[in-house]
């Protein structure tokens, strides 16, 4: 049966939400619709902590609401959304949607019960039970200020336990990101995972190969910019959701240097998001692949190849290789080749070569890199404080910090 909280239980008021939320909610309802914040907003509001975006879920068909607000564009084919904009800030407003397992509606399943279309139209109830989590089903209606909870999310959050709405198993299998997203949203909101939801993940884990890559990729993002990034890459590989994704947490982890050198670097990545700070996916995914390129790297100079074609032929197989699992964009893939490239000319400190090094337009993220390379134990602490200094210094000094001439 579906409870409505009202606001004494949870005490969320309507001014937590954003500006803009209120507003199309507002709209919404006074055409006659009914109209809530809905999913990670909610859930992210009873946890005490700062919601991300506000997505507003309505009985509204999408030209609905597209008529309701003159600034407002419908977007997405699979899903149909409806993008109202205020000032700068953009509310995504979807219309409830139903089970794609009605015999009439617009949806596809394929034999491993993946869903491959499910754009239909649903009741408010329906809309609850094709959600992922009992903590993301809940609805607030900020003109009562009262919780709609069709599946006890609250109860989960108050208890501290993110639990799967339905057969854990067939959800999965409907969609096998939903195990990424357990791991990614257990980590990031401090929740436990229910037993149920967890144990058969680890049986499940291979379906995410039927998974297209665009889509993983973009969930890996999610995971590794979440503030989390180092407990969920633990999380992953304890529940075996890292093979074929990133099979490198196997071995790096497993090697002391690897393993200290990607914990350093999602330490650091988790310090800065949690600090507001801006992360670059490309120096991350460069972490995160570095100790392949290296065993790739000596290969080739076993090989009898000289050490910067060497290094060149590594990056180049080491990107081929994961564009395969993950769909690493061009646009990283590039930025993560010149930050490895550089890597061997922090070496040259003699002559011209470091002024030319300092004002490559890559400097910065290629000295982090250099960093995180000598904190691990990779290189001598030495090497980076030398560049750490030769920043600092002035001409004059610079010169006195050059190596002879070899
Ligand atoms: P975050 O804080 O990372 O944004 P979120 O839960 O809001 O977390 P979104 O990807 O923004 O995640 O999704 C919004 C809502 O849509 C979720 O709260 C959930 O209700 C629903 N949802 C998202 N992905 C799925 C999925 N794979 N299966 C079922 N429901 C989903
Ligand atoms: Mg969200």
């Amino acid at each position: 049966a579906v409870l409505r909280i009202p606001f004494k239980q949870h005490q969320i008021q309507r001014q937590l939400l954003s500006p803009a939320a209120l507003k199309t909610i507002e709209g919404l309802q006074k055409a006659g619709f009914e109209a809530y914040v809905v999913g990670g907003a909610v859930r992210d509001l009873l946890l005490k902590q700062r919601p991300k975006d506000f997505d507003v879920a309505t009985n509204a068909t999408p030209e609905q609401v597209h008529r309701v607000f003159r600034r407002s564009r419908i977007i997405g084919r699979r899903f149909r959304l409806v993008h109202v904009m205020f000032g700068d800030e953009t509310v995504e407003v979807s219309t409830f949607r139903g089970s794609h397992l009605g015999d009439d509606g617009d949806a596809k399943i394929a034999d491993s019960g993946r869903i491959l279309r499910d754009n239909v139209f649903g009741s408010h109830e329906e809309d609850a039970v094709r959600r992922d989590f009992t903590a993301n089903a809940l609805y607030y209606n900020p003109a009562n200020e009262e919780i709609i909870d069709f599946h006890h999310g609250v109860a989960d959050i108050r208890a501290g336990v993110l639990r799967m709405i339905g057969d854990p198993v067939t959800r999965y299998r409907e969609d096998p990101v939903r195990m990424l997203r357990a791991v990614r949203l257990s980590a990031k909101l401090g929740l436990k995972l229910d037993t149920d939801t967890e144990a058969p993940i680890p049986e499940l884990a291979d379906a995410l190969k039927d998974v297209p890559e665009s889509r993983l990729f973009d969930e890996m993002l999610k995971l590794f910019l979440s503030g989390h990034a180092l407990e969920s890459a633990h999380a992953l590989r304890q529940h075996g959701l890292h093979h074929g994704l990133l099979p490198l947490l196997d071995v790096v982890l497993e090697q002391p240097m690897g393993a200290r050198f990607v914990t350093l670097a999602l330490q650091n990545t988790d310090e800065r998001v949690l600090a507001d700070k801006p992360v670059s996916p490309a120096f991350l995914f460069a972490t995160l692949l570095w100790h392949e390129v290296l065993a790739a790297w000596q290969k080739y100079e076993n090989l009898g190849e000289r050490s910067i074609p060497a290094l060149h032929l590594a990056m180049t197989d080491v990107c081929d290789q994961q564009a395969e699992k993950l769909a690493i964009h061009k646009r990283f893939s590039s930025t993560m080749k010149e930050i490895w490239g550089l890597q061997p000319r922090f070496e040259q400190r003699a002559g011209k070569r470091p002024f030319s090094l300092i004002e490559h337009p890559r400097y910065r993220a290629g000295y982090d890199f250099l960093l995180l390379r000598c904190a691990s134990g990779e290189l001598p602490e030495e090497l980076g404080e030398w560049w750490t200094d030769f920043a600092e210094a002035n001409g004059e000094a610079r010169q006195a910090m050059l190596q002879p001439d070899t």
